[in-house]
């Protein structure tokens, strides 16, 4: 880990406003704050808008754990990067992809996911089913009862996981079960950025463990990765804003210096 991250101002992406600069965007907690479910996060008005506005003139994308589908619906924004399932699925101009490991292992997740929601309802997770993972969210799961729904997830994927058929990622209050290989946001942006042929600067912003693959990526790259909400854990990323509503507010000045 490097030292503490540093306020993100909007001078930074000023500087950078000439240089071709490439914006990714994790979404959930990110672009916009977290609901007790996945299904009550809105994309609002005024951030779908800052995105626009900067899709116009650089290129955007969006890297999420939510399935591609359900990304491209709620942003609803045409010629930009979508990448679902931290990176696995991408969709942009002149690149459509998934990572072939999770796409054989799809059929296998879809034989587990009934079993999944038998056995852990009663204790009121979300099982989201994304094609190429399965979500299992518990922040709606009383306290008392995590311990015991971890331990049965744990018990149900024991064989799953030691026969290298799945593995575990641990996110904010969720347990994701996918493809057992070495894929990620990191890898989704550097495929992207490929793509773009842009020379600039590359920004990643995001809140969750599994941006920390983004972040680091994108140290690699000597772009500037950005932490955004309170700072509760270490981070690879070099600067921070304080929420997604603190973001949206560096990028909307941003847009009004660059015209
Ligand atoms: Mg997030």
């Amino acid at each position: 880990m490097n030292r503490a991250p540093s306020r993100l101002r909007s001078e930074i992406l000023i500087r950078q406003k000439e240089n071709d600069p490439v914006f990714f965007f994790d979404f959930d907690g990110t672009l916009t704050k977290i609901e007790q479910t996945p299904d009550e996060v809105k994309f609002r008005p005024i951030a779908k808008f800052i995105v626009e506005q900067l899709a116009r003139r650089y290129a955007v994308g969006i890297v999420t754990g939510r399935a591609l589908s359900d990304i491209k619906k709620l942003i609803g924004i045409r010629g930009i990067y979508y990448s679902g399932n931290h990176g696995v699925e991408i969709e942009g101009p002149g690149l459509t992809f998934v990572e072939p490991k999770s796409a054989e292992s799809a059929d296998y997740l879809d034989t587990i996911v009934p079993k999944l929601k038998t056995k852990l309802r009663q204790y009121g997770p979300i099982v989201q089913h994304k094609k190429y993972s399965i979500a299992v969210h518990y922040r709606t799961v009383e306290a008392g009862l995590v311990r015991r729904l971890l331990d049965d997830l744990e018990s149900i994927t024991r064989q799953p996981v030691k026969s290298g058929k799945v593995r575990l990622q641990l996110g904010k209050k969720v347990v994701e079960l996918k493809a057992p290989v070495e894929w990620d946001k990191g890898l989704a942006i550097e495929k992207i950025v490929k793509k773009t042929r842009r020379s600039g600067k590359v920004f990643f912003f995001g809140d969750d463990m599994t941006d920390e693959f983004g972040f680091e990526k994108v140290n690699s790259l000597k772009g500037v990765s950005v932490y955004v909400g309170r700072l509760e854990r270490k981070t690879h990323a070099k600067y921070y804003v304080e929420s997604p509503a603190a973001l949206i507010g560096e990028l909307a000045k941003f847009l009004f210096e660059i015209g």
